[in-house]
């Protein structure tokens, strides 16, 4: 057996920002559910730290108690570190020294600085999955200086958030997947359009809006309210636009509506790290018309899976709902299954494991 295929004992340190299964936690939730499943289907041997009240199916789950972090998109640029008292990163990063010796390899999900501080305190090497681009100048120079430190242990979603990093080049690129099974084909799809995620200003769901109303096509929202007042203030455009907010729905229910979509609409204000609702849609043969910057914007083929169009252009959106006819649903399902399948992501992840304790 070489090195890459045997068993590998690893501790992944969940986002304290919420319980796994809340939504609050956004993308990386699934991301770190989806990986988890893979590697114990391929006999790897793992726990999951994560805050109390989270589910994660039959991965095995060490669940501490605290006070969770803010999440970083709500902080400004130049917000200086915060810790609650009692907080549950600390705790969680306490269980991780305490347990270390049983693990080969600890994995930090969170977009948090103290993991990046704790890095050389800790005997087991400790690598770094980030899943945001850059957002503040705390978390900048904590991500920049692991990467100068400890080459080859920061890993990203993709080169498009990487980019946002001034040590770029030194961000391993591992994308996201999707359990293709949990997600069905549609090739006829209903009179509405989709917008999937969580609620609040940096994912623009007031341009979706306004693209269905001038589209004159029903919008059904899916997702987490997580910034409230944001909501609040963009109500009355929901007010006359053709909308249904459905709420939080899980992975089940999210795909039975999903699915029936013509497109998913995407269209995000930042620079989004990957957008893992992107390539559910595509299992699901659902297009995606996006803002061409970020994630989606290296995800969408314009043309065929999608139509990538101008950032921030309600336009560039109402014309392409006009043009959803001429993209095809079978090519989407078909992206989803060769670049976002379960198998290529663990093997990507194996491969920098791999590289990391080959180095350590
Ligand atoms: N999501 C969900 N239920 C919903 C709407 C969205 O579980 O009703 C999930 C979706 O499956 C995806 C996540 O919310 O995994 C949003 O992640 P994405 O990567 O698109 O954006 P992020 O929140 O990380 O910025």
């Amino acid at each position: 057996m070489s090195s890459v295929q045997s068993a590998l004992r690893l501790l992944f340190l969940s986002t304290p920002v919420g319980p796994l299964g809340s939504g609050l936690g956004g993308g990386v939730e699934l991301t770190l559910m989806n990986l988890s499943q893979e590697l114990q289907r391929r006999g790897h041997q793992l726990q999951v730290v994560a805050p109390a009240g989270s589910v994660l199916g039959d991965i095995p789950l060490a669940q501490m108690a605290g006070k969770l972090q803010p999440t970083a998109h709500t902080q400004g640029r130049q917000t200086p570190t915060t810790l609650p008292d009692t907080a549950v990163l600390a705790n969680m990063w306490d269980y991780a020294r305490q347990v270390q010796d049983e693990y080969d390899l600890i994995v930090n999900f969170a977009y948090d600085w103290l993991p990046f501080y704790l890095m050389p305190f800790f005997r087991r090497p400790v690598a770094q999955f980030v899943s945001m681009g850059s957002l503040s100048v705390a978390m900048d120079a904590a991500i920049c200086q692991a990467a100068e430190r400890f080459p080859g242990r920061i890993g990203v979603y993709t080169q498009a958030q990487a980019n946002t990093f001034a040590c770029a080049t030194r961000c391993r690129v591992l994308g996201s997947a999707v359990d293709l099974s949990l997600y069905e084909f549609c090739a006829q799809p209903q009179d509405y359009l989709v917008w999937m995620g969580r609620i609040s200003p940096e994912k623009g769901l007031e341009d979706a809006i306004a693209a269905a109303q001038r589209s004159q096509k029903r919008l059904k929202i899916l997702g987490k309210l997580e910034d409230p007042h944001y909501w609040e203030q963009i109500q009355p455009a929901c007010q006359t636009a053709p909308i249904d907010y459905l709420g939080f729905l899980t992975t089940a229910q999210l795909q039975t509506v999903l699915r029936q979509g013509q497109a998913l609409l995407m269209t995000p204000r930042w620079i989004e790290a990957f957008g893992n609702v992107a390539i559910e849609a595509l299992a699901c043969g659902v297009p995606v018309i996006a803002y061409q910057r970020g994630g989606p914007a290296e995800i969408v083929q314009s043309g065929k899976t999608g139509w990538l169009v101008p950032p921030d252009s309600v336009d560039g959106l109402v014309k392409a709902i006009a043009q959803i006819a001429q993209l095809d649903r079978a090519a989407c399902r078909q992206q989803a299954e060769t670049a976002y399948s379960l198998a290529a992501l663990g093997d990507r992840f194996e491969q920098w494991f791999h590289d990391i304790l080959q180095s350590d």
